[in-house]
């Protein structure tokens, strides 16, 4: 039998820290890529206008292909954004524009503006469990500031993902977010929880990666992720190649541990489902 075990239902996790650098990006599609290489079906989202996960996942995503900004903004349905990734079976992604960073503004005005990623990942959802081909996982890669597109993500998904880079001031805005969250718990989205913090770029070898990988263990027990990420070169240039590290370097110490963490993602919402 497989580690990574098929979930009853499609998990989706929304990656977020309004933080930039702390290793959103990286951790969205190396978890994507763990997961799909072990056979379940997973989704990526990318809802930030950098198109950094796009770009990793080797999806074009210049202004002329269809992208969540056609999605969120002139309700194109979802399933005409999606591509598949070029190295991994089983991984699909909706790739982000440039044209995503107007659309903060734009979806100021537009009708249920907080629902539209929801309503529109449900109907995609529906569609690929009727074909026989359900999604296990959706794993939405967040733009680093708390405004509508994050909120988009927060009303999609069921659980937050938050990787925490293992350096000074790694617990500075960490409330901030929890509070954002908590909000949009009680307005928009009760079921939404941290079920996950994944440490990243921890170096054991420095006494402050250590200190910090304590406090965070401390403060959210349940949450943490029994692995850390290392910090890691063939993590970094991963990208540049259009690739995952997994599918780049999967020997190195980054892919394991990526493989790692989503191996006990996979174990962990199993129990935690009973
Ligand atoms: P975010 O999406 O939160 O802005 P990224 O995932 O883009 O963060 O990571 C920021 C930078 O740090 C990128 O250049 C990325 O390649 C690098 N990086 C991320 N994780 C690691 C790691 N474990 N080891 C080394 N470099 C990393
Ligand atoms: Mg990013």
């Amino acid at each position: 039998t497989t580690t990574f075990p098929k979930p009853d239902a499609t998990r989706i996790f929304t990656v977020a820290n309004q933080k930039g650098g702390v290793g959103k990006t990286t951790t969205t599609v190396n978890i994507a890529a763990a997961l799909a290489s072990q056979g379940l079906r997973v989704l990526v989202i990318d809802i930030d206008p950098q198109g950094n996960a796009s770009t990793a996942l080797g999806i074009e995503h210049s202004t002329e292909v269809n992208s969540i900004y056609d999605v969120l903004i002139d309700d194109l349905p979802m399933e005409e954004a999606v591509a598949q990734c070029p190295d991994i079976e089983n991984l699909h992604c909706v790739p982000a524009t440039i044209d995503l960073a107007g659309a903060e503004i734009e979806l100021v005005s537009l009708v249920a503006r907080e629902q539209r990623l929801a309503r529109s990942l449900a109907r995609y959802l529906e569609l690929r469990a009727e074909a026989e081909d359900r999604v296990d996982y959706v794993i939405i890669d967040c733009p680093p500031s708390l405004g509508l597109l994050t909120v988009n993500a927060f009303v999609a998904a069921r659980e937050v993902l938050i990787p925490i880079q293992c350096e000074y001031y790694a617990l500075e805005g960490l409330s901030q977010l929890l509070k954002n969250i908590q909000l949009i718990q009680k307005h928009l989205n009760p079921e939404l929880q941290v079920s996950t913090i994944l440490l990243t770029m921890f170096d054991g070898r420095t006494n402050l990666s250590s200190q910090v990988a304590e406090d965070v263990r401390a403060h959210f027990p349940r949450q943490v992720l029994d692995v850390a990420i290392p910090r890691s070169v063939r993590i970094s240039e991963a990208p540049s190649y259009r690739q995952t590290v997994i599918t780049y370097e999967p020997n190195s110490s980054g892919a394991l541990s990526y493989r790692e963490a989503a191996e006990e993602i996979s174990q962990r919402g199993v129990k935690s489902h009973g």
